[in-house]
């Protein structure tokens, strides 16, 4: 089979959807592997790394052109003029963008999106949400302690003693957990709140302190349980004693970082401009939620921390707020390794062993994947 892989073309985009490890993987399995020349270059890979394990190098054209095209990001409008009607794509193809499929469909393409993939064991090494927030939680404290003027471990010294920062995280999913363990890595003490209550033992085992907001009604207890281990929107009475405990550590907080999110729902606010207002001069905060939260002050899509600007660093009552809303691409290479690994666990599910596509939808992920086929809409947002 021909399989493409143009360049990505989404602004900040670094990453790519077949590396040079599973480039030869897919060769060895009999198939033509066409990658957009430069495709690979922003994460390390350049195409001499591709042509060496057997890929051919090509044109935009040629690669989009493929019967099978793996990407990152969901094509733009002018590289879906380029993909051929009844073609095969997958990638993060956002599946709560109503109007992207609906361009997916128009183009006549069988369209997987990775992201709708069931939490499950099974799909756990195709799922590429957690593979990325995994990054994103470890790159979110490097930003934080790259922007904080002070350091994160405690130091004793013979010029006098400095204290350890002290972190909040708000949102202890994927990347919230890994956030944890980075910057307990560089010595900080950290404090963490989730709505969902299984949280506080992976919190506490990490050797952070969850911050316990007591559930007082069944409403708040069913909605904290969440579906399929996503978190759902809480009732407002829990939300404000949410705050209430979230606000006295943010005030001592030197770092907060927040990665809440609700699928297909804005990111709720945790952090407001007077809890902004409330913590000491050189804090940050790195809001992972940017450009997914309501309307900011600034006119556009705030994150947890309505502050927020997407894709910007700003100062806001003396405390820098950091808004990059894609961080996995800021560490390209591994980024794209663990990507590009989800992908090829994905394929074994739809290509045979002859090499053929197939569309088993007896199949669970290759059910919840399917986002486009036969020019419909296949999933329900
Ligand atoms: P996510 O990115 O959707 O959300 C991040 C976190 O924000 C979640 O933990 C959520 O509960 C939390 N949150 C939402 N509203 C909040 C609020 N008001 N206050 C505080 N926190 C709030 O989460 P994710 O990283 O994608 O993980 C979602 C779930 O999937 C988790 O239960 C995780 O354990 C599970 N998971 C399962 C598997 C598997 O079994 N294969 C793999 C990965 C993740």
């Amino acid at each position: 089979m021909r399989i493409g892989v143009p360049a990505e073309t989404a602004a900040l985009e670094t990453r790519v959807a077949v590396t040079p490890e599973t480039a030869k993987k897919l060769v060895a399995q009999g198939h033509y592997v066409l990658v957009q020349t430069g495709a690979g270059v922003a994460s390390s890979a350049p195409d001499e790394a591709y042509r060496a394990v057997g890929a051919e190098i090509v044109d935009a054209a040629t690669a989009l052109g493929a019967e099978l095209v793996l990407k990152v990001r969901a094509p733009a409008v002018d590289e879906l003029a380029q993909m051929k009607a009844g073609a095969t794509l997958i990638g993060m193809l956002n599946p709560f963008d109503v109007e992207g499929l609906q361009r997916l469909a128009a183009a006549g393409l069988t369209a997987f999106a990775l992201e709708a993939a069931p939490r499950t064991t099974r799909a756990q090494s195709m799922d590429v949400l957690s593979s990325q927030a995994n990054i994103a939680g470890y790159k979110a404290v490097m930003l934080a302690a790259n922007h904080y003027q002070r350091l994160f471990p405690m130091l004793m010294t013979a010029a006098g003693t400095i204290k350890a920062a002290r972190v909040v995280v708000l949102g202890v999913g994927v990347a919230g957990l890994q956030a944890i363990a980075t910057a307990k890595r560089l010595g900080a003490v950290i404090e963490a709140s989730d709505v969902r209550p299984a949280v506080k033992e992976q919190v506490e085992s990490l050797g952070a302190k969850f911050i316990d907001v007591p559930y007082e009604t069944d409403e708040e207890r069913e909605c904290a349980q969440g579906v399929g281990g996503y978190a759902r929107p809480m009732p407002e009475s829990w939300l404000q004693r949410q705050r209430a405990e979230v606000a006295k550590r943010v005030a001592q907080a030197d770092v907060v970082i927040t990665t809440a999110l609700i699928p297909g729902r804005p990111a709720p606010t945790l952090v407001t401009e007077e809890m902004v207002r409330s913590m000491k001069p050189g804090s940050v905060i790195v809001d992972l939620a940017a450009g997914r939260g309501p309307l900011g002050p600034h006119g556009q899509p705030g994150g947890n921390c309505p502050l927020t600007v997407p894709d910007q660093v700003v100062s806001a009552h003396g405390v820098t707020i950091i808004g990059h809303t894609n961080l996995p691409a800021m560490v390209a290479a591994d980024a794209s390794a663990l990507y590009a690994r989800n992908v090829l666990d994905f394929l074994k599910l739809i290509v045979t062993k002859e090499g053929q596509l197939q569309l088993n939808l007896d199949d669970d992920i290759v059910a919840a994947c399917l986002v486009t086929h036969a020019g419909e809409l296949r999933r329900r947002t």
